[in-house]
């Protein structure tokens, strides 16, 4: 299954146990707002908190476990093909974050994305879970001090997922477009489309 995921735009995607979810960034430097849904029960979500603790780092990495707010495992990071530019700590975007950056009227979001993805495979969500954010600059200092520089990623960059559940998951082409001082999420030019293929 290929799936074309317009700029600004998100979707929903089941995948099968055992299934491989490959993301990639065309264009470079797309974030990808990433997360996932127990296909069964939907109220066990991906937990990027959760997983820190089993992974002992706030970076996703390849090899690792990614597990529920019920701490089951859901996801294994197959294959890195973005260098290990990623994060896990930033909030997926929303109105009221567009509004704090001073924009007027309103703005896509990943937050309302995964609503409407979601409510597209028949379920209301009333918790944005925090998401695995792939193709996203973010570092912390010795004194823990938070930065997101320039987002780096390269055309043609890709993660691999594999499902250790049915899910569904939600990627989302990150809308932030705004000239945030000291938030270059996305390529200086604007969102770019994203590819997923499920196999
Ligand atoms: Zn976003």
């Amino acid at each position: 299954m290929n799936i074309l995921i317009p700029p600004r735009e998100g979707r929903a995607v089941r995948v099968l146990k055992g299934q491989i979810m490959r993301i990639a960034t065309p264009k470079g430097a797309q974030a990808a707002d990433y997360f996932a849904f127990n296909a069964e029960s939907p109220a066990e979500w991906l937990s990027a908190n959760h997983t820190w603790v089993t992974t002992f780092n706030v970076k996703p990495r390849e090899g690792d476990i990614f597990i529920s707010r019920f701490r089951r495992p859901m996801v294994k990071f197959l294959c890195d093909g973005a260098e290990g530019v990623h994060d896990m700590m930033i909030a997926a975007c929303d109105q009221f974050r567009y509004e704090y950056f001073g924009h007027k009227g309103p703005h896509a979001s990943c937050s309302e994305n995964l609503c409407v993805a979601m409510r597209r495979e028949g379920y209301q969500i009333d918790v944005i879970p925090q998401p695995v954010n792939f193709f996203t600059k973010t570092t912390v200092e010795a004194d823990g001090t938070f930065i997101s520089p320039p987002n780096p990623v390269k055309p043609g960059a890709f993660v691999e997922l594999e499902a250790l559940l049915d899910l569904i998951c939600v990627v989302s082409s990150c809308p932030f477009d705004l000239k945030a001082e000291g938030w270059a999420i996305n390529a200086g030019d604007g969102p770019t489309e994203l590819e997923v293929v499920v196999t």
